[in-house]
């Protein structure tokens, strides 16, 4: 039997995501914005779809926007809120000059590439500077660094509620009330979070997040950014107007509507299923640490997301260790699983402070059902097996 220990990719959609879907895909299958009654039965189940989901993450109906998923979110809150500025201050000064001292965004230095690609496209396209704002040695973004940064000006300041490759919950509301004294506008990643942990957007009063629904079992390609009224914002895609103006084409209805009910789901399990994932992320955490005395946890050890165990294996490749565990029936991820192109360090850990080879050494085990005295046993012996395996290749690679 498989042990699929990538949370991201395990589970499935369940039943009742799907049933909740089916109407949509069949009988119901009309265009939201008709006026004809399927038209009609369809627009109310995107509304329900969009009340529902704003309940859950602590917004209001008419500040969430359907997406195609969490990549598409970032993009458009961060493009989208520096081509206003932008579109802004061509209206006050006729030209890019005058606002040079705010053409700037700040990341923290552990974003996803959805976050740091965006910034780096406004540098390359419209000349935006792009700080990145320190971590340290847990992922936890340094805190005195972001309030120097953000007094300089900036347009926006983009901090993640918790991080993809070690699991770190980041201080996201102490960083909102440091960015809006100095009147900077915040995105906050939530994809790791939404549906993991509580996320209130309104009382961690960001003025934009991001959710994706692959993450709390919805079908993959599905993603929410929520967004203030307060924040001007530019679509990064034309047409006919759909999701306030700023995310046109017609309304993917089946999929709103499974995003709300795997939301639903998954947020009704919390108060049962956090504690529960959090001594099992415990006592694998110590068996491993025990098992293996050379490994180190990486990340937050208090401060983490629930089913998530992320270590460094300091000296061996994680690139074969996970190929040898996949072939023992467990199958985990060697950092971020949206990242393609292994041979690269997750940069989480070289932002950490991390050497290369330390890097390159890292296995992460997510998980969103707990794991049973057996699952931990065989990962255990798993990773003692492909060890074992594995220091015969790295002494003849050395010799
Ligand atoms: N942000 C974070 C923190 C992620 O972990 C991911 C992917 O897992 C994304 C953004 C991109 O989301 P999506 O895969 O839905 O495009």
């Amino acid at each position: 039997m498989t042990l699929y220990l990538d949370a991201a990719a395990s589970d499935g959609v369940s039943d009742t995501v799907i049933e909740a879907m089916i109407p949509f895909l069949t009988q119901a299958y009309a265009n939201p914005s008709s006026v004809h009654t399927d038209g009609k039965t369809a627009a109310r189940a995107l509304s329900a779809a969009r009340e529902s989901i704003a309940q859950n993450l602590g917004s209001r109906p008419n500040e969430i926007i359907f997406t195609s998923g969490g990549t598409e979110s970032d993009n458009l809150a961060i493009k989208g809120i520096a081509l206003a500025h932008v579109r802004n201050s061509h209206a006050h000064h006729g030209d890019a000059s005058g606002d040079s001292r705010s053409r700037r965004i700040l990341i923290s230095a552990v974003e996803h590439p959805a976050v740091a690609e965006s910034a780096q496209w406004l540098h390359d396209f419209f000349g935006f500077e792009v700080v990145r704002i320190p971590v340290d040695a847990q992922a936890r973004i340094d805190l005195e660094a972001l309030q120097e940064e953000v007094h300089k000006g900036a347009t926006l300041a983009c901090v993640m509620m918790a991080n993809n490759e070690v699991g770190t919950i980041e201080p996201v509301k102490e960083a909102v009330r440091i960015c809006h004294e100095a009147g900077v506008p915040v995105h906050v990643d939530a994809v790791q979070a939404a549906g993991t942990i509580p996320v209130d957007f309104h009382d961690l009063d960001a003025d934009t997040l991001t959710a994706s629904g692959h993450k709390f079992g919805a079908p993959k390609g599905l993603g929410i950014l929520c967004k203030r009224s307060r924040v001007g914002m530019e679509p990064l895609i034309s047409g006919g107007g759909q999701e306030g103006g700023l995310r046109s084409g017609t309304p993917n209805v089946a999929g709103a509507v499974g995003l709300a009910v795997a939301l639903q789901e998954a947020c009704s399990r919390m108060p049962t299923m956090i504690p529960t994932l959090e001594s099992s992320r415990d006592e694998l955490i110590n068996a491993v640490l025990h098992a293996v005395p050379f490994a180190r946890l990486t990340g937050d050890p208090n401060s983490r997301l629930p089913g998530h165990a992320s270590f460094v294996f300091p000296g061996i490749n994680a690139e074969a260790l996970l190929v040898d565990l996949d072939t023992r029936g467990i199958e985990v991820s060697s950092g971020s699983a949206c990242a393609i192109g292994r041979s690269k360090a997750p940069s989480t850990l070289l932002a950490m402070g991390m050497s290369e080879t330390d890097a390159k050494s890292a296995l992460r085990i997510s998980f969103r059902e707990p794991l049973s005295s057996n699952d931990r046993e065989s990962i255990i012996k798993g990773l003692l097996g492909s060890l074992a395996e594995l220091h015969i290749t790295i002494s003849h690679v050395h010799a």
